[in-house]
């Protein structure tokens, strides 16, 4: 089994203003750039003296407002020849239509997260619409990720608490994938379960937990680059997705004012851990002790569509066992919601 892990990888402060050299480094002469909306305004100038001091040609240039498979489908038809990257700066929507854009013309793909809000940056996985309907699609991991500490330290505090409850998610996801194992047979890989599980641990060993620690920022980022490629290594998303992800997927479908992806399923996580039980005191502490709790306590969800997404949940996904596809779970799982102190101060 042939597994890519990306080659290229630059966590630290300042790290955007290098891209030049590293791109030349791997020998990236002529790029495709694409941006996220609001990042030429932001760092265009610095961006360009970086590609130019290091002899980089940006033979095309576009600014991602689309996500549509279609759209990235029919803009690889207007890349000229002979690019040898493609290079996208920006937020998850940029990033994700990079993605497919470059498996599509097998061209290597270099990401800069300007928020490290979930695991995409690294990850197989794009999200796109079809139809307009919105669907995860396996690409290739990207071939270098370039992420800038001090970008993210100036990016909004709920995208870096995103990329935290995203994280947490890895301890509530193994356990549903083992068993998965356990009720139908579903194989697991332990290397990717392990590198899954340590990518968490590690984090939530460091301290201080400081959201504008430079360290700190750097370790969510690279737990979440390592959460991507235990994607890769399994083949699926199991190591970085389970039952709290399909109750965010079905609250997005549900609630009238969505959150972000990671701010929902850290909620999930704390939730489906009360039914998984040994999984329930590791995350109860994780939230806590980063400042997810306290963060979400000021950004809350509606209880209501909280409850409907727990009921629709198992209908998100084929074939796909979790803790919430164990008889009498979704009833104790709601009247878990209306009871537990925790979950009251994350909703209202
Ligand atoms: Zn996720």
């Amino acid at each position: 089994m042939e597994i890519t892990i990306p080659s290229l990888l630059r966590i630290k402060p300042n790290a955007l203003y290098k891209i030049g050299k590293y791109l030349r480094n791997e020998k990236f002469n002529q790029i495709a750039l694409f941006l996220g909306e609001g990042i030429k305004e932001l760092f265009y100038k610095e961006l360009l003296i970086s590609f130019e001091s290091s002899e980089i040609k940006v033979r095309y240039e576009q600014v991602v407002t689309g996500n549509s498979v279609e759209e990235s489908f029919k803009q690889g038809t207007t890349l000229p020849s002979g690019i040898s990257a493609i290079v996208a700066i920006g937020g998850g929507k940029a990033i994700d239509f990079c993605k497919y854009l470059a498996f599509i013309n097998q061209l290597p793909l270099v990401t800069v997260p300007t928020a490290i809000s979930n695991d995409g940056f690294a990850s197989p996985m794009a999200s796109l619409t079809i139809d307009g309907k919105r669907k995860s699609f396996k690409t290739a991991i990207p071939y270098g990720v370039i992420v800038d500490t001090e970008i993210i330290r100036n990016s909004p505090a709920i995208f870096t608490y995103s990329g935290i409850g995203d994280l947490i998610s890895k301890y509530t996801a193994l356990y549903d994938w083992k068993l998965a194992f356990k009720k139908t047979g579903e194989p697991v890989n332990d290397f990717a379960a392990i590198i899954s599980r340590s990518s968490v641990d590690t984090l939530f060993y460091y301290s201080p937990k400081n959201i504008q620690d430079h360290q700190f920022l750097g370790l969510i980022a690279n737990s979440l680059l390592i959460s991507g490629i235990a994607m890769e290594i399994a083949r699926s998303s199991r190591p970085a997705s389970g039952s709290e992800h399909l109750i965010s997927h079905a609250y997005d479908k549900i609630a009238p004012n969505t959150s972000t992806h990671g701010i929902q399923v850290g909620v999930a996580t704390y939730a489906v851990s009360f039914l998984q039980q040994i999984t329930h005191e590791t995350v109860k502490n994780a939230i806590v002790q980063t400042g997810f709790l306290d963060f979400v306590s000021t950004h809350k969800l509606k209880k209501s569509a909280f409850i409907e997404s727990i009921k629709m949940a198992n209908d998100i996904k084929e074939n796909f066992y979790t803790i919430l596809s164990e008889r009498n779970s979704i009833e104790q799982l709601i009247q878990f919601i209306d009871n537990d102190d925790i979950i009251a101060k994350m909703m209202e």
